[in-house]
């Protein structure tokens, strides 16, 4: 199947045959004059080869191949890719009676540029990054039902945020298949709520599962500060890991209610833990020095573009001296960036800095990543994006 043309200037078209799925919008030469936002859209070499089938976008990524063959982007492809993913996630055990959220797609890193699921229960959250994605919506909102084991029950689409604002495309966030029937989940027999309506992203951040059970190994007769706590996740991990305390802050009232709410749900009554709906640099100013001998710094994406890249780095470094200079000693930092646009080097040099700058003996323990249920296409190394370290502070 052939879809409206565009063809690669010569000598632009390495990355492609490396499969990388971006075509940048400098690296066309000429294309069918009636190709519109969201289009399918046939990519050739400059000679007419064919490299694969796609959707159009207008911007600096002008189009995110699906599929490196001529594959018809139907009904049926989604599923075969949806049931691959699938396939991922079974192998990884994330479908247990105690375990029922996770992401189903990871855009690229499923070989879908452009769409991210994640599932909690019989619900799935679709996301589309592209308008090609968002015109696909209801085929691929059919084929999550046709999965096995009918895991998909009901598809909320929210988009509402992730699409390109200037595409005036307006995607209403709502059910398109099913409709509410709980929104609570539950991750490693922890529970929570998920506000998959006014919440951010999907509405929790699955991609922290891994890295909260390890917390909770780290957790027994801590002191534990949960900065940037959104939904309260390392929160209530700590809680079970037998911490002695726990104190989670976000600067927005509406996480800490779902924070004290979660914690509620699985520790009703729960003395341990108090939430502070305040500012994470103030409020690290404002605490006495060996207050807290567990901190967790998971703060949102400091940089979202490349552009943005010295002042993140300058943030990470300012936020983690401020718990270096606070924490006990003896103490553990697990520290996080979320920043596609900073990479692991410089992530921890930001941390150095910091440690540096605080004059304190630092090990590093453990360096973590994102999960296995959110891959890393390898051909497309911008899909690495959560970075961690889990460090000792003499
Ligand atoms: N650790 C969380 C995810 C964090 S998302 C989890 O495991 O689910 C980042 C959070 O930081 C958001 O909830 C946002 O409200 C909060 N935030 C952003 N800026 C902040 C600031 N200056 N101080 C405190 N919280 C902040």
């Amino acid at each position: 199947m052939t879809y409206k043309a565009i063809k690669i200037r010569r000598g632009k078209e390495e990355s492609l045959k490396r499969f990388h799925p971006w075509v940048f919008s400098g690296a066309i030469d000429s294309y069918d004059e009636t190709i519109e936002e969201g289009d399918l859209v046939t990519v050739y070499t400059h000679d007419g080869k064919l490299i694969g089938n796609g959707h159009f976008q207008i911007g600096s990524i002008a189009v995110r191949v699906l599929a490196f063959d001529d594959s018809e982007i139907n009904e049926e492809f989604f599923l075969q890719r949806l049931q691959h993913a699938f396939n991922v996630r079974k192998s990884l055990d994330l479908m247990r009676d105690d375990n029922n959220a996770f992401r189903l797609v990871h855009g690229e890193g499923d070989f879908l540029p452009g769409l991210v699921v994640d599932i909690y229960g019989a619900t799935a959250v679709m996301q589309a990054h592209s308008p090609g994605m968002h015109f696909a919506r209801n085929l691929i909102a059919s084929a999550l039902t046709k999965l096995p084991c009918g895991i998909v029950k009901n598809v909320y689409y929210k988009s509402e945020t992730t699409l390109p604002f200037k595409a005036q495309l307006d995607p209403q966030n709502q059910y398109i298949i099913g409709s509410y029937e709980t929104d609570e989940a539950v991750e490693n027999g922890l529970k929570f709520h998920v506000d998959w309506l006014k919440g951010q992203k999907t509405g929790f951040f699955v991609d922290q599962r891994e890295n909260r059970s390890l917390l909770e190994k780290y957790s027994h007769d801590r002191r534990v500060l949960n900065m940037f706590c959104y939904t309260g996740g390392f929160s209530f991990y700590a809680m079970r890991g037998g911490a002695k305390l726990v104190h989670s802050v976000d600067s927005s009232a509406k996480a800490i209610k779902l924070t004290n709410d979660n914690v509620e749900l699985n520790y009703p009554g729960d003395s341990r833990h108090t939430a502070y709906a305040e500012d994470a640099f103030k409020f690290l100013d404002n605490i006495k020095k060996d207050e807290y001998d567990l901190i967790i710094l998971d703060p949102p994406a400091f940089a979202k573009h490349k552009s943005a890249l010295k002042n993140a780095l300058i943030g990470y470094r300012k936020l983690n001296a401020k718990a270096f200079e606070k924490i006990q000693s003896g103490g553990i930092l697990f520290t996080f960036s979320c920043s596609q646009a900073v990479n692991r080097e410089q992530f921890r040099l930001a941390v150095f800095s910091a440690a540096a700058m605080s004059h304190r003996k630092v090990r590093i323990l453990h360096q973590l990543t994102q999960p296995a249920d959110h891959p890393i296409n390898i051909y497309h190394p911008e899909g690495e994006y959560l970075k961690g370290l889990v460090l000792y502070v003499e």
